[in-house]
């Protein structure tokens, strides 16, 4: 069809006059988004006066608490932000889910496909197609509906996006592994006197070695080698014991007779060490074919201590921005081109080291210490991507708020059981909110009056006094049954009579019906057996009583839909009152003697809990047009600030008023 151009002129002017009589669309939207900040925690420090680019942002514009998930969990709060889905939507319940048939927890964000295509040559195997990782959350990120729409969008470090999928620039969060495919990453701890429950110890390795006429020959171990016979066979699932061929590395350390300090060697790259010294980033080649493939990796090591024992920590093994071994960008080399501008930075998720903290490898100055180096770093690419922003959407994660929160909160709270008085770190959380407060400025200095600022977190924070053993409490009252009851102390159910259970526990919030036809060895009748065991289950949560103290711990009990039975997630989420969170071992199918245990752990803050009890929270410099704005109305303002209509499956509602 043919239109002269009086009628195209026409069109164009009809066009324009209804597009100009709605808002225009925004030019740029900087989204800051900060895990775990909690609105009750902000407005104190913002009364004492001590965040006034938070003061000032809410007072050109808004703030309100921002309803999160249940459980309010990073995953599961991050994914609806990213969807606008609700977990039955995005299909994320937990950190962990469970295999329904073994009863087995599996990692809820992403999951690895070992290649089934290889080829033998001896002892070697070369797998013909890469293993390959899958990326669970299920929907459509709001990236991608505005990159669809012609909107640049730079998403840097969102969590549940691992491998990283956009359209657009994108960096992986939280979800990413170390190079050993651990999530969290495993450090390395050399040490002439290692603790004696070493082996049980999660999230760090440790070796024990001997100082030798002041030298130490050192094998730093990496991942699995993929071209060996060995590993390949011990992903079949079978029983058969394999030994795995592992990938690793040689090192020397000389170690100064006269002074606490040391020098080591690493693959042609000599530094000098003095002790409570950090090194930079060290590139590491792990050679997985002699001469032809090597895995490429970067670590910093720390000289913990000389003598009397010899301690040196590596850092977990981070996937090379540089080189990636494994997909943590789009475009793929965009990591590359962030190396590039910013030199070498940690890639793994949640990168400050609360494990090796929690195992009493670094104390609580040395944790904060290695945590600034994370703000350090994640400041040098803000400072970057805020250079280059010229149109479209940014997004831009801190995981140190959070990670502080976890971990530094029995600093300031001589409630908690494991309160330690350290005037060195009593501040440490308030000096955290002040570091986001200069990221604000820093971003509030770059924008203009016409662009729209959004800072949010996915849920806030409360103490973590005391620990309920969620799986012990169900065998207690008759929902669980043991094979042998003299035994308590097995992981992973393994002490677990299926055949006379109702229920389990796995994961952080999760109750499952052991359910028949669904699970494994199933005994529950769908129908009214099911319904019955859940409404008596419900009862009794909510009558939990902590007789130490007289507490009910539990205040929200959410059911599962009933058009949703078959569904992975669990059939109930249990929401704690503050102070309480499921213990340590229950998650992953563990029991203790006890149900009910104070938490001595460095892991002293949490927000596990009842939903209703840490909302997170929503700033900008818009005003907030609804009431009770939840994470998944963000999303659909997200795409309102560009003019772009929300999915039809998207629940939530536009919270932000348009700027005038
Ligand atoms: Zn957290």
């Amino acid at each position: 069809m043919k239109m002269n151009k009086y009628i195209v002129w026409v069109f164009v002017l009809i066009v324009f006059t209804v597009c100009s009589s709605q808002a225009t669309p925004s030019r740029r939207v900087f989204i800051l988004g900060i895990d775990g900040l909690d609105p009750t925690i902000l407005e104190e420090f913002m009364d004492e006066e001590l965040l006034p680019n938070f003061k000032a942002l809410v007072k050109e514009g808004d703030m309100a608490r921002l309803t999160t998930t249940m459980p309010p969990l990073s995953p599961v709060a991050w994914s609806t932000f990213i969807t606008g889905l609700d977990s039955s939507g995005h299909g994320i319940f937990d950190f962990i889910h469970r295999d329904p048939v073994t009863y087995l927890p599996e990692f809820s964000i992403a999951r690895s496909i070992p290649s089934d295509v290889s080829i033998s040559l001896g002892s070697w195997v070369l797998p013909l197609k890469r293993a390959s990782i899958k990326q669970l959350r299920k929907g459509t990120s709001f990236w991608e509906i505005l990159e669809k729409q012609g909107v640049p969008t730079t998403i840097f470090r969102m969590p549940v996006n691992f491998p990283p999928n956009s359209p657009g620039y994108s960096l992986s969060g939280m979800g990413t592994p170390d190079l050993l495919g651990t999530q969290g990453g495993t450090f390395t701890l050399f040490t002439t006197s290692p603790p004696p429950q070493a082996s049980r110890i999660s999230g760090g390795r440790f070796y024990r070695v001997a100082v030798i006429n002041n030298r130490l020959y050192l094998r730093l171990e990496g991942p699995d080698n993929p071209f060996r016979k060995e590993t390949l066979s011990s992903l079949s699932k079978t029983n058969e014991t394999h030994h795995r061929a592992k990938l690793g590395l040689d090192f020397k350390v000389f170690v100064d007779p006269k002074n606490p300090s040391a020098k080591l060697e690493v693959q042609g790259q000599e530094f000098v060490l003095q002790e409570g010294e950090w090194s930079d980033w060290i590139l590491l080649e792990f050679e997985a074919i002699p001469y032809l493939v090597s895995v490429s990796a970067t670590a910093r090591f720390y000289l913990k201590q000389v003598q009397p024992d010899f301690e040196l920590y590596v850092s977990p093994l981070q996937i090379n921005p540089e080189d990636p071994a494994m997909q943590i960008s789009t475009p793929n080399n965009w990591s590359k081109q962030l190396f590039q501008k910013l030199g070498h930075f940690y890639t793994q998720e949640l990168p400050e080291d609360t494990k090796a903290f929690s195992a009493g490898v670094f104390s609580g100055k040395e944790f904060w210490e290695q945590s600034q180096f994370v703000y350090v770093e994640q400041m040098k690419a803000l400072r970057h991507l805020l250079g280059r922003f010229q149109e479209g959407l940014l997004f831009f994660y801190f995981s140190s708020v959070d990670q502080g929160s976890h971990m530094l909160w029995r600093y300031f709270d001589p409630k908690h059981p494991a309160y330690v008085n350290d005037p060195g770190l009593q501040d440490s959380i308030k000096t955290l909110y002040r570091e986001m407060d200069e990221a604000l400025g820093l971003i509030r200095e770059k924008l203009e009056k016409e662009d729209t600022l959004i800072v949010m977190s996915d849920h806030g924070f409360a103490p973590f006094y005391w620990q309920v053993n969620l799986n012990s409490w169900l065998l207690k009252n008759g929902y669980i049954h043991l094979k042998d009851p003299k035994k308590h102390n097995f992981p992973l159910f393994s002490n677990v009579d299926w055949s006379r259970t109702s229920a389990y526990s796995l994961g952080l919030n999760g109750i499952y019906i052991n359910l028949k036809g669904r699970e494994g060895q199933g005994i529950v009748l769908k129908g009214e057996d099911y319904k019955g065991l859940m409404s008596r289950l419900e009862r009794d949560l909510m009558s939990m009583t902590d007789l130490r103290n007289g507490n009910f711990p539990v205040s929200f009990v959410r059911r599962k839909p009933r058009q949703l039975l078959e569904n992975h997630g669990p059939d109930l989420i249990v929401g704690y009152r503050r102070g309480y969170r499921t213990s340590w071992e229950s998650p992953l199918g563990g029991f203790t003697t006890e149900v009910f245990e104070d938490n001595h752990n460095a892991w002293s803050g949490d927000h596990s809990i009842d939903y209703r009890l840490v909302p997170g929270v929503l700033l900008s410099n818009r005003k907030i047009k609804i009431s009770n704005p939840a994470l998944y109305d963000l999303t659909v303002a997200v795409l309102d600030e560009f003019g772009v209509e929300k999915l039809p499956e998207m629940i939530g509602q536009d919270c932000l008023e348009d700027k005038d």
